[in-house]
Parts: structure tokens; sequence; C-alpha cells
């Protein structure tokens, strides 16, 4: 039971805000795939006095005294996350997502330097070299596509092109809006061929990494992961590093964290990052895992069995991307008709989409938020049925009223972990 008793006692506006937001979270459907609950002991461990500390540096060769605990709790989140990857060395200490790739490549590129990843349009992700970020205004990225967006077919002959003529020091694997599982080795393959490093940016799909559902790209020779730790590995908000066995690569990349980009770590998060990850190493966890990927193919059997294009033609790691074109319904006007009804997803670009980037063809959505509240395939079905009534009749105000209290019902029926109402 959280009743922020507190707060209500000393700050009615942030109450009210965190009331609507409890509500929200309650009685909506979660389909953004980064999305997810945690567990109370994660929600502690986040709201505890570890928020309290400064402790740059690393454990052991802290700058400040005071560091008994705040040792004890990093090195315990360190030997979990590498338990659970398979790695030999983690950092712990990254924000988040995107400042975790830009710690990885300052740790291993020169400004200047060539990095090759998928292009954005075919499902990467904009800390992959999109031009308003700023690693792209520091490295210079080069792409790679899918060879057909029907399959999800990564184009490897191109990629092995553009890699002997642009010569990256970096090839990254990775993606947010990609539905195959990839080719790891064939990655490091022909990485080896240019002398180039290898990172894969596993965020959306690490939970099922650590749960054994899906491939280990450190298992192919990977030399380094980044992962965040709030999607589908249920934990804080936050990222992890780690490097499978290069004590140069690790030593690079901590001095890169901190003192590079970073300064005093975010304790409460790394306490509980290691809460999270002892979690994800349970046998429950594994279970978790599959059942989100068995979630995903319950949707992508409605949306096949309906005549709905799916980009690469169905999925492997829970990530959907549906091209709404022959419903003659925008990415947009998906997304807004559907958060009418209490199903909360996003709009997203299909592969050389034909509509802008703010006005897409397509929505995206995934089942890591659904799945810890417990719907199994049956359920998700459901969601998708009611999906596509509201697509294919948008402008149905009764319709919309009667799906949102059908999912409203559902979602009070498998209340999320944190929630009191
Ligand atoms: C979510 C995501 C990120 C960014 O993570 P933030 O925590 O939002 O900064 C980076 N790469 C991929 C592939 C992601 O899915």
């Amino acid at each position: 039971m959280q009743e922020y008793n507190y707060i209500k006692e000393q700050d009615n506006e942030v109450y009210e805000a965190l009331m609507g937001e409890e509500h929200r979270e309650s009685v909506g459907l979660e389909l953004i795939p980064s999305e997810n609950y945690v567990s109370r002991a994660v929600f502690e461990a986040n709201g505890s006095v570890f928020q309290n500390k400064y402790s740059e540096g690393y454990p052991g060769r802290r700058y400040y005294g005071g560091q008994d605990f705040t040792d004890q709790v990093e090195r315990l989140a360190i030997e979990r996350a590498c338990e659970l990857f398979g790695a030999k060395y983690a950092n712990v200490q990254s924000l988040s997502g995107a400042p975790a790739n830009l710690a990885v490549y300052s740790a291993l590129l020169e400004p200047g330097d060539t990095v090759l990843g998928m292009d954005l349009s075919h499902g990467g992700h904009l800390t992959h070299g999109h031009p308003m970020t700023h690693p792209a205004k520091i490295y210079n990225f080069v792409t790679y596509k899918m060879k057909n967006p029907d399959t999800g077919e990564i184009d490897f002959e191109e990629m092995m092109e553009v890699a002997k003529r642009e010569q990256p020091k970096l090839i990254i694997a990775g993606f947010s809006a990609y539905a195959r599982e990839l080719d790891y080795a064939k990655f490091v393959e022909i990485a080896k061929e240019v002398g180039a490093y290898t990172m894969a940016d596993m965020c959306h799909i690490s939970g099922m990494i650590a749960g054994k559902a899906l491939a280990n790209p450190l298992d192919a020779g990977f030399d380094v992961m980044v992962t965040t730790t709030h999607k589908s590995m249920r934990g804080p908000r936050g990222a992890i590093i780690l490097t499978k066995e290069d004590k140069v690569i690790a030593k690079k990349i901590n001095t890169s964290v901190f003192p590079g980009l970073q300064g005093g770590p975010h304790m409460h998060q790394i306490a509980a990052k290691a809460v999270a990850f002892k979690e994800a190493l349970s046998p429950k966890f594994q279970t978790y895992a599959q059942q989100i990927l068995k979630n995903a193919k319950a949707m992508e059997a409605v949306f096949i069995r309906e005549g709905v294009r799916l980009m690469c033609g169905g999925t492997d790691n829970h990530l959907l991307l549906a091209d709404l074109t022959a419903l003659n319904v925008s990415g947009v006007e998906a997304q807004t008709a559907l958060d009418e009804c209490g199903i909360t997803l996003n709009k997203n670009s299909i592969a050389d989409d034909p509509r802008g980037p703010m006005d897409p063809s397509g929505i995206r959505f995934g089942t890591p938020a659904i799945t810890t509240r417990g719907f199994m395939e049956e359920e998700c079905a459901q969601v998708a049925e009611l999906m596509i009534e509201v697509l294919r009749d948008k402008d149905n105000q009764e319709l919309k009223d009667r799906v949102k209290s059908e999912i409203e019902a559902l979602c009070l029926k498998f209340p999320i972990p944190t929630s009191f109402i």
C-alpha cells in the first residue's frame, strides 16, 4: 500500500498529480513497449535513503567517506548484472539508455570516427545517429537496412559492403522498432573483417535475454552490451553497460561514465537495480520473459488473421509494428482513438514510410507491461480484437465508450503491483 501520506499532508498540488497518474496507470492499458511496472521491492529501494548519498568513484575507490553501504549495494548490482548476462564486467552507474550509449561511444571512439548502425527508418534508435542528437555532431554515422521489411531479414551483404567502404570503428546491433531476432554472429564476423568494435543496444529486449527467452549477443562475441533497466528488465529507470571479458574496454567504459560524463552516481537507482536483478535471476522471471513473447504472439495472430500488415511479418521479440495504410487510418488517428479507449501506445514510422515522421503510417506496441499485470494469451487476443474493432471504426463514439469500459474492467481484474486503487 503506497498512500503518499506525507505528500498529501504537505504538498497538495503534487499529490493531485500523483493521484491522477496512479489512476491513469491503474485503469488504463499500457501497450507502449518501453514501459513496465516495478515490484514493490524495487519501488522501495528507489525511494530509499541511498538517495541522500554522494559516492563519486567506484566501490573501494570513492572520493568521499561513508561508503560502506553504497559499496555493498553497488557490488551486489554489479555481481548480479554479470551473472544475469554472462558478463565479466558491468558498469551500473549509467543514468539512462541515451547517456549509456554516449558513454560507450566516448569510451571507444575519437571525434570524427565512423559508426555503423541500423537505419532509423528501418527500426534503429534515435541515439544511433539521428541528426538532432549530440553524438551525430561528434561521430559519423552510416547505416544498414532490412533487405525485406515484410520478413525483417537484414541485408548483411549491404552491411559488409558499407563496412568495407566506410571502415567503421564501431558496429551497433540494436533497435527500437524491429521485431526479429538478430543474427549476432554475422555482426561479429563483419566487425572482425574491418577491425571494428561491436556494441549491442538491447534496451527493449534485455528482459527476455536475462530470462533466457532470447539470444544473448555477448555469447556471440559482442564486445559490449548496453541496456536500460526500466523496460522489459522491470527495474528502476537507468542503464547498465556490460563487457564480456575485455578488461581494457571495461576500464575505458568506467572512465567514460565517471568522470567522463557524470558526477555522483544515483545510489538509490543502483540499489533498485540490484533488487530488480535479483528478481530477474529467479525462475519466475524466466516464466515472465517467456510469457511476454507468448502474449505478443497471441496479438500477432489476431492482427494477421484480420489482414493487418505487420512489419517484419510478425514478431519474435515482443515488438509489434502495424502498418495501418490498408485500414485507412493514420498512426496519429489510431493513437488518438485508442487513447480514448484507455489503450496507450505510440504512432510509429513503418519502413520507408511514405508519410512524415510526425504523421506516420503505423503504430508500435508490445507486451512487457500487460504481462506484468498478469495478462495471458487469452486477454491479449481480446485486447488485439478490441484494437482492430476501434481502428476499423475510429469515429464511432458508442463503440469507443464500450471498449473503454471493457478495458477498465480488464485492468481492474489485473491490478498493477504498486497500485492501491
Ligand atoms: C529506450 C532506448 C534507448 C534510450 O533509453 P533512455 O533511457 O530513454 O535514454 C536507447 N536505445 C534503445 C534501443 C532504446 O530502446
